[in-house]
């Protein structure tokens, strides 16, 4: 192996020894504006607000603040800017596709960083995990682009038009991906609002789509909170919506959408149920378990929060999570040993705080390991809720946080009885050796996803969605495309 000057080994790759991950050569901004029309751009009313470090909450830097006139400006743009877009050919759009994919590989380290150092998840989360995922949505969306005839036969797909897409702060430059790369592969021009409290690496984004070349005004990216969304959903230029985040909020943009020309695509909440049968690999469903639930601090539309157990293995799994939750190193997100990093505003520690005591008063046993948690930021122990039962509040209502509840049965039927009792219905998880089981649980279980002994794992290939409250409409895959094309 090449070694440096000072015997250190040769740093190759940004993956090495020293932690946390240094920040050193990441060009982070004091002041970020808005991406419109190929140009950042100060807001209207010049208004910013600061975007925090959640686990210290100190300012990292101030983000502009996007009133309906920049989100106006920003749709003039993106419906001028479809009047080409729109007539190129796949084969040229998917070039600025690809190269964006490109792109986000040759910065991976700086966009992991930026992530974590925002977003509060673990490193090893965001290098691993989120940004190349991303780059590989960008991927496999390019490589739809001049293929369209072959993905819709004889049915001429066109763009829509202007689409404006919403994303949340649990996976940001994930979600920008599975937003962006569909719509852009099937010709549509966007205005695109990531999260208030985690902008920085959509606006990261925003330079490496710049860089790419694309023309001014296909891709615009306002950032703002509540109101500026409302905004974007509330443009009679915009023809479609795209929306991930709280079932609340899903609501009121379906609301707002109904009776118009709007498409709508909501993925919302969820309460995924995770179950583990007797005849399971108990080890591996354990370790199963723990990524489920403590994947991202549990900011997971689709985590495995409600485990079941059966009956026979519960003691022996109930031990075996405590002592694995033992093990779980909680702190700085920069760290590559962290296993579970910052809740990501203090808003949302106070929900979930909120939801543990809530917990607590409903008679349920609680379970957290012995951890020294930071002073300063925003933390929560890895917890467990024993002795609940269906009608519980923390077992019917999303926490989006590190908080699991576990019940047990005994058949079959009684699990897919209580697994499909909420008013959500994205995800779930099976743990069986034996396959005609895994089947039948497939069929009966209420639920857009369903992992089979793993949870958790995502590709662009595959279809993400979900059913009841959880919305409707499908990301990834060639079920992605659809949402943003019209037929004659
Ligand atoms: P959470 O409650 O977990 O913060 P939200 O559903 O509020 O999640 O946020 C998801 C995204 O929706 C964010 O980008 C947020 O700014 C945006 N948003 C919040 N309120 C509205 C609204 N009324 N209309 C459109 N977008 C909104």
């Amino acid at each position: 192996m090449q070694k440096n000057k000072d015997n250190s080994m040769f740093k190759a790759s940004w993956t090495y020894n020293e932690a946390p991950e240094s920040t050193d050569h990441i060009q982070i901004k004091k002041k970020y504006d808005l991406y419109i029309d190929g140009k950042f751009s100060k807001p209207i009313k010049g208004k910013y607000f600061d975007t925090l470090n959640p686990s210290t909450n100190e300012k990292i830097a101030s983000v502009a603040e996007a009133t309906s006139e920049d989100v106006d400006a920003a749709v003039q743009a993106a419906k001028k800017a479809f009047e080409s877009w729109s007539k190129l050919t796949g084969k040229e759009r998917g070039k600025y596709i690809f190269r964006i994919a490109r792109l986000i590989q040759e910065r991976a380290r700086e966009f992991a960083v930026i992530e974590s150092l925002d977003g509060g998840k673990p490193i090893r989360e965001s290098r691993d995990i989120d940004i190349p995922l991303a780059a590989n949505h960008f991927f496999y969306y390019a490589g739809w682009a001049d293929k369209l005839a072959y993905a819709f036969p004889n049915r001429n797909p066109k763009p829509i038009g202007v689409v404006g897409q919403i994303i949340p702060w649990n996976f940001p430059l994930l979600m920008a991906a599975w937003k962006l790369a569909p719509a852009l592969a099937t010709g549509n021009t966007v205005v695109l609002k990531p999260a208030e409290t985690t902008s920085l690496t959509a606006l990261k984004l925003a330079e490496i789509i710049h860089e790419s070349g694309i023309p001014k005004g296909v891709v615009n990216i306002v950032t703002g909170a509540g109101e500026t969304g409302a905004a974007i959903v509330n443009h009679p230029d915009v023809g479609k919506i795209a929306f991930t985040g709280s079932t609340n909020v899903g609501k009121y943009i379906q609301k707002a959408t109904a009776g118009t020309h709007k498409k709508l695509t909501l993925e919302l909440g969820g309460k995924g149920a995770n179950i583990i049968f007797e005849d399971a690999a108990i080890d591996q469903a354990v370790e199963g378990i723990i990524n489920a639930i403590f994947f991202n601090q549990g900011h997971v539309c689709c985590a495995g929060s409600r485990l079941f157990v059966q009956e026979s293995v519960a003691d022996i799994v109930i031990d075996k999570l405590k002592n694995r939750m033992e093990t779980l190193i909680i702190g700085n997100p920069l760290d590559k040993n962290t296993d579970i990093g910052a809740i990501n505003s203090k808003k949302q520690l106070q929900t979930i705080e909120n939801y543990i005591k809530i917990g607590l008063n409903e008679g349920g046993e609680i379970y957290q390991p012995d951890c020294n948690l930071p002073k300063n930021g925003n933390w929560c122990a890895p917890t467990l809720f024993i002795n609940v039962s269906q009608s519980h509040r923390i077992v019917q209502e999303e926490i989006f946080g590190p908080v699991l509840t576990i019940q047990t049965f005994r058949t079959i039927n009684e699990v897919v009885e209580k697994a499909n009792n909420t008013p959500y219905g994205l995800s779930a998880g099976v743990w069986t050796q034996n396959g005609a089981k895994m089947f039948h649980l497939t069929q009966k279980l209420n639920a857009g996803v369903i992992w089979g002994n793993t949870f958790n794992k995502f590709d662009a290939t595959s279809p993400f969605g979900g059913t009841k409250e959880s919305g409707f409409g499908r990301e990834g895959g060639l079920h992605g495309l659809k949402p943003y094309v019209k037929f004659d």
